[in-house]
């Protein structure tokens, strides 16, 4: 295995490039969840408005209730007032005087609950219009944010197929049943394959080499895996 060196070097870029793009790839998924968030965030602006939209209505709805209900109450109040002239006992006059008083009552304890919805009527109004603007506010910032990451999303897929073609390119100069053991290793460590080696401590794990197996990694002439992770480990000059 004389060029085992060689092969570790091409290993160690392979590695460096199935690094990159795993983190393209963590980048690019983490993108729609982004997406998600901003189309929930805009949702929930337009869920408030239609709610304060139909708290509108039932006030607007409740005012002309209230109207009609004075309307009609005017109406018996002139009825009553009409009738008057034409009552002939003192009895019956009293009693009509109560019944317009009672009206005349009801009359304005209606408009003053009428000045309560006008009120609120005025204030939902101004509640709705500015959640409107912040509405419009948000939804432009949504849209030139979803541009941005858009345009990153691109950057991210050009930058994958280059990846992949480099990966294609220089994988093929490993020979076969290394690259099929590089492959194993880090199926089965579930990540990284290759691990340097500084000052005879593995960057896989941390742990220090047994110093014949440091010296066996200076010659390069073998493959060597760290006895604690297993991965595959090289030297790195420091
Ligand atoms: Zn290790």
């Amino acid at each position: 295995m004389a060029n085992m060196k060689e092969q570790i070097d091409i290993l160690v870029k392979l590695q460096k490039i199935e690094i990159e793009s795993d983190d393209v790839k963590s980048k690019l998924s983490s993108v729609s969840e982004k997406l998600d968030s901003f189309d929930a965030e805009l949702k929930e602006f337009e869920q408030s408005v239609i709610d304060k939209k139909s708290l509108l209505d039932g006030l607007n709805k409740k005012y002309r209730s209230y109207d009609s209900e004075v309307q009609t109450n005017l109406d018996m109040i002139k009825k009553s007032q009409g009738r008057l002239v034409a009552v002939k006992t003192n009895r019956e006059y009293q009693a009509l005087l109560k019944e317009i008083e009672e009206l005349k009552k009801k009359n304005s304890q209606s408009e003053d609950e009428m000045l309560l919805c006008l009120d609120s009527i005025d204030e939902t109004e101004k509640n709705i219009s500015v959640e409107k603007d912040e509405y419009s506010t948000l939804k432009e910032k949504v849209s030139s944010d979803k541009e941005i990451i858009m345009r990153e999303v691109e950057h991210g897929k050009e930058r994958l197929v280059k990846l992949k073609a480099e990966w294609s390119s220089i994988s093929s100069k490993v020979k076969p049943e290394l690259l099929k053991r590089y492959t194993m290793v880090g199926q089965r460590v579930k990540g990284t394959a290759l691990a340097s080696v500084k000052k005879s401590v593995c960057s896989g794990c941390n742990i220090n080499l047994p110093p014949q197996m440091y010296n066996e990694l200076q010659r390069c002439d073998s493959l060597e895996f760290c006895p604690n992770c297993q991965r595959i480990v090289y030297w790195e000059q420091s």
